[in-house]
């Protein structure tokens, strides 16, 4: 790709300044054996089912993907790249885990890169180890595969490979050191380049004063910037067929809109990916590296899914302005290819509109709004996610319900329907923790006369917006100490019935702008349930299969991966799949 630099034997962790890649060799592991295969991501490398020896085949797959036996033409090697972690430049960080093992031509003539991840140490490594458990890998195998059939861009998993070699990750796990199974999950993408690719170039950050590699500047980077534009943006480098700074800007300007069309896929399905620093954020637009990921049950938009996020940095609400800051830092790193004027502008004109455009378009389809596009549309959304955070409405499952809404519901199918919907709803006590006051008293009087006396202090750190939401949090909290779980259930319905009565009203301009109202009615419903799934990788769901592989027992991984790769599927099509998994001596009880 660029200058090939450091072949010495020492694989391990060091600096490694001037590099862009360095190459090693995958660790071998002891006993690997396939826990579970992705066929529709294999196939993109054109490997099929086996068809006769299935033992056979998964035991070559695990020798394969375990990095143990190299696939002919490989050329392992870690990426260097940079970063700014919650917030701040990093310094060399890099494919500290994962190994590129080369491009494979898929039998449609696309390229793919792979990637072994967990597959030992490299030069990038730092303090760890080159590994991954199999808590983690069966996490980022199961995510990639749900993205990918929600219909949202992402790394592909191909396979998840565990062993008989072990860590340690928790050293007070019952008051004992808990040592885990080294496992290794074959990645599969158009390209693992990511915004902080492009960081190393900067030689030291000017707020931290920490370090990069410094590789040499224009050189690599101006290659590695041609690279990935006619490479994944060929119809770009068709249009410019130079390297002006029109065309950066062009290049600017499609990772800028199609980061904020990630974001918004994400927003309308409840993904909060925890760890959105720029070296996590792909330079073609995909979801990339799954760890503390969560999908939300109840809503609540400030939901942090990442435990060491202590100031909610990655909060679900907070990943829009977020990713927009890391297109930023992505701004900064392009200069002088792309002086920053050019880009700060079309970071401003472009990212905010392509989100409310994309994320409107999204939630209209899965409010079945197929007809018509109003612009009262947006507060009926923002209504119906209050109403679920008030309620503590489960996000998927509320979406999911709202097909079986009908426009002309006489009074007792509304009770019928009130009653499932707030059947998704959560308890007294769920809702008092999620409303429970987070400053003490004293701490929220102070605020409020500093804010009182320096507002624009106060505005500038955002603790009036703070204030705010503490005084709601309060006020929601002491409502809800007088109440029953009967006084709940009423509470809920008198929410749920007034949101409906805008909804309905709303379908009624739909209706009302079609001549076949029946034709209508089917179209909507199809559409709504193709955009809200039934099934998504809750994290109890992941988390059931991972303790049966733990015990040695990889059919729930397995059949959570089949429920997931139909997550738009109506009950009977789910009944056949678990009878085809049952057949297969399975217990596919997990994601029911
Ligand atoms: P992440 O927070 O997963 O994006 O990782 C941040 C940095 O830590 C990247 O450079 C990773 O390659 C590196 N890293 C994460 N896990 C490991 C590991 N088990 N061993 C070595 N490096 C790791
Ligand atoms: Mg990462
Ligand atoms: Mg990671």
């Amino acid at each position: 790709r660029s200058l090939p630099v450091d072949a010495s034997e020492d694989g391990g962790p060091r600096a490694v300044p001037g590099a862009c890649f360095c190459r090693v060799r995958p660790s071998p592991l002891q006993n690997p054996r396939l826990v579970a295969m992705s066929l529709p991501a294999l196939a993109l490398l054109g490997l099929e089912a086996p068809a006769a020896d299935r033992e056979a085949a998964e035991a070559e797959a695990a020798l394969y993907f375990s990095g143990n036996r190299l696939l002919a033409g490989s050329e392992p090697a870690a990426h260097c790249y940079c970063g700014h972690q919650f917030g701040s430049f990093a310094g060399q960080l890099g494919d500290g885990a994962a190994m590129y093992l080369g491009e494979v031509l898929g039998p449609r003539g696309e390229r793919w890169e792979i990637q072994l991840k967990g597959a030992g140490l490299t030069p990038f490594s730092r303090q760890a180890d080159g590994r991954k458990v199999l808590r983690s890998s069966i996490r980022e195998f199961l995510c990639s595969e749900a993205m990918f059939h929600l219909g949202i861009p992402t790394t592909r998993a191909g396979t998840c490979v565990t062993s008989d070699s072990k860590v340690v990750r928790d050293i007070f796990y019952d008051g004992n050191p808990k040592s885990e199974r080294c496992t290794v999950v074959l990645r599969i993408a158009s390209t693992f380049i990511r915004f902080g690719s492009f960081e190393i170039f900067k030689p030291t950050d000017e707020y931290t004063g920490r370090k990069g590699p410094s590789v040499n500047r224009n050189d690599i980077r101006i290659q590695m910037l041609d690279y990935v534009i006619s490479t994944f943006y060929p119809e770009i480098q068709e249009a410019y067929s130079d390297n002006s700074i029109q065309r950066n800007a062009a290049f600017f300007k499609e990772i800028t809109k199609r980061t904020a069309r990630l974001v918004a896929e994400w927003q309308c399905v409840g993904f909060c990916h925890g760890v959105l620093n720029t070296d996590n954020m792909s330079i073609v637009g995909l979801t990339i590296d799954y760890g503390p990921f969560g999908f939300m049950d109840r809503y609540d938009p400030e939901h942090i899914c990442n435990g060491s996020d202590n100031t909610g940095r990655y909060a679900y609400n907070k990943q829009p302005e977020i990713c927009k800051w890391n297109l930023g830092k992505l701004a900064e790193a392009l200069v002088p290819e792309l002086p920053l004027e050019i880009s700060e502008l079309i970071l401003e004109e472009e990212y905010d509109a392509e989100f409310e455009k994309h994320y409107l378009q999204k939630m209209r389809k899965k409010l079945g709004l197929i007809q018509l596009e109003l612009e009262e549309d947006s507060k009926l959304v923002s209504e119906l996610l209050e109403t679920m955070h008030l309620t503590g409405g489960d996000f998927t499952n509320i979406f999911y319900s709202l097909s079986s809404f009908s426009v002309d519901s006489d009074a007792s199918k509304l009770e019928d329907f009130l009653d499932e919907l707030t059947s998704q709803c959560a308890s007294v006590e769920e809702l008092k923790v999620a409303f429970k006051p987070q400053m003490d008293p004293r701490q929220l009087s102070m605020m409020l006369m500093l804010a009182q006396s320096n507002p624009q202090l106060f505005a500038l750190i955002g603790t009036k917006a703070n204030i705010n939401k503490e005084l709601e949090r309060i006020e929601q909290f002491s409502k809800l100490q007088q109440l029953t779980a009967a006084d709940l259930l009423s509470r809920n319905k008198r929410h749920w019935k007034e949101w409906l009565e805008k909804y309905r009203v709303r379908l009624q301009k739909e209706i009302e702008s079609v001549s076949d109202a029946d034709a209508w009615n089917t179209d909507h419903v199809k559409v709504m349930n193709s955009n809200n799934p039934k099934y998504i990788l809750r994290n109890y769901i992941a988390q059931n299969a991972i303790e049966a592989a733990e015990n040695g027992d990889f059919s729930e991984v397995r059949n959570v991966l089949k429920l997931l790769e139909n997550p738009f599927q109506e009950a009977e099509d789910l009944r056949e799949v678990k009878e085809d998994a049952e057949e297969e001596g399975a217990t596919a009880t997990a994601a029911a």
